[in-house]
């Protein structure tokens, strides 16, 4: 499998180099050269099999001649071994054709440790093989750093350092942190805001003796390595609703695109999902391009669900590509124009093209709280607000009159939004028992002023402590 930029200008890259960068050394983003597709018969097989097998099997053909399939399946076995549900990504029916696809029974109770829980050791493999080893940096408001730390823990060529802004995460968040007490896991509190985080995080990566010294990496949302190892719940949910010879509905409640597009990889790759639903709260840039052919820039504005808070979805990238014929040229000059003036609209045949496929919806706070409350008062689910919006979006935009089901992404744990939660529903969901004495368990991190040169003293003092 080779991978192309979105725009254009790199070379060909393996998966290997490709799982290792990110981000192309043309600004773009990777993306397979050809869709792997499987036929009807070969998706029938896979119906019925455990999620790991079942993973294996779906995200090999990205991976290639980089690892054999045996070795790829002990690591989605060891991935995914750890998770709160034997299905590990079991589907909840609400309705007569809606569905919650859970995928936050993981160690952070969110989705994203679907992909990370692989990702770490994919990069693990990768880095063993070649002698090499990374210092993972990063900045966090609260959730990705957690699933970043139990990705990268006890994991040989990895160091991992994650800061927070101090005082200023919630306790939950904080601890799902600051507990691992793994040797190759340093939490940092920086005095200051998450953007403070964000800028010291950014000046060591444009350090670049210190880049170098450190080996500095990340594990962001634009990695494809991510967006495969999402593929193969897509997957799993249809075959188990009776695809292909059923089509089905997504609903996905968005924030940089990357969960929604690997639901849509899953009809590159031959399943029929007839609609993509995008759920967005206030922050609904996505909606609006939807909507109007524009995708224009707005500040970001806190909601109740604050995973999906964000002014730009990075992984639409990948889709502008697939829409504008994959002419890398007129990615990167669309993307060019959009940095600088902060808005974009498309050619409109790629702009129908995309809005025959995705449908946008957009829901407030009230309006989440009160999706909460029906789903709860209807259903007897406690949904988070994340889903919420997943859910409302699937009743606004699928269609009612025929026999599709709808899945609905449920991103996160009720018991990580708590507060919402209760708020709408009078009741505080638990968390789950193995993460019952969360609240009783040692933690460690340090604090440190918003000063780059003591914090990379700090990641110096704290990488390589294996080496
Ligand atoms: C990250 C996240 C999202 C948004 O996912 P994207 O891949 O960025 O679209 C939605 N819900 C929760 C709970 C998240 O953590």
């Amino acid at each position: 499998m080779r991978y192309l930029s979105t725009r254009g200008e790199a070379a060909p890259r393996g998966f290997e180099d490709v799982l290792l960068a990110g981000l192309a050394e043309d600004g773009g983003l990777f993306l397979p050269a050809a869709w792997p597709t499987l036929s009807p018969a070969e998706w029938r097989a896979l119906r019925g099999l455990p999620y790991a097998e079942l993973a294996a099997r779906l995200i090999h053909p990205f991976v290639g001649e980089a690892m054999s399939l045996a070795t790829l399946r002990g690591m989605t076995e060891a991935a995914y071994s750890g998770f709160g549900h034997p299905a590990v990504a079991p589907l909840v029916q609400l309705d007569h054709r809606s569905f919650a696809l859970e995928l936050f029974h993981g160690p952070t109770l969110a989705f994203k440790d679907m992909a990370m829980q692989l990702l770490g050791r994919l990069f693990d493999h990768v880095l063993a093989k070649r002698g090499e080893r990374v210092t993972i940096v990063g900045a966090t408001s609260g959730d990705t750093g957690s699933a970043a730390i139990e990705a990268c823990r006890d994991r040989a060529a990895i160091d991992i350092v994650i800061l927070h802004p101090e005082g200023r995460t919630s306790e939950v968040q904080r601890r799902q942190m600051t507990t691992v007490l793994a040797p190759n896991v340093a939490n940092l509190a920086i005095q200051g805001s998450f953007d403070d985080c964000q800028d010291l995080v950014k000046a060591m990566f444009n350090d670049a003796p210190f880049r170098r010294e450190m080996q500095l990496s990340a594990v962001n949302s634009i990695n494809w390595a991510r967006i495969a190892a999402q593929i193969p719940y897509y997957a799993a949910a249809a075959l188990a609703l009776g695809a292909p010879d059923r089509p089905v509905a997504f609903s996905v409640p968005t924030g940089n695109f990357g969960n929604v597009l690997a639901a849509w990889a899953v009809r590159q790759m031959g399943l029929p999902v007839e609609r993509l639903i995008i759920g967005s709260n206030r922050n609904d840039i996505l909606h609006r391009f939807l909507a109007a052919n524009d995708m224009s820039m707005r500040p970001v504005e806190p909601s109740l669900s604050p995973s999906m808070d964000i002014q730009v979805s990075s992984n639409f990238e990948r889709l502008l590509f697939e829409l504008l014929g994959r002419d890398g040229v007129a990615t990167r000059t669309t993307m060019e124009r959009f940095r600088a003036e902060g808005r974009m609209s498309v050619p409109d045949a790629a702009w129908r093209k995309a809005t025959g496929l995705f449908h946008g919806f957009t829901l407030d706070d009230a309006g989440t709280l009160a999706e909460i409350r029906r789903l709860w008062e209807g259903a007897g689910y406690l949904a988070d607000p994340h889903t919420a919006i997943g859910t409302a979006a699937a009743r606004a935009l699928a269609p009612a009159d025929h026999a599709i089901p709808v899945v609905v992404a449920a991103t996160a744990h009720p018991a990580k939004f708590p507060d919402a939660v209760e708020q709408a529903t009078g009741r505080r969901p638990p968390l789950p028992p193995r993460l019952a004495d969360l609240f009783e368990r040692e933690e460690r991190f340090s604090v440190l002023p918003n000063d780059l040169a003591q914090v990379e003293g700090f990641v110096r003092a704290h990488a390589r402590r294996n080496a």
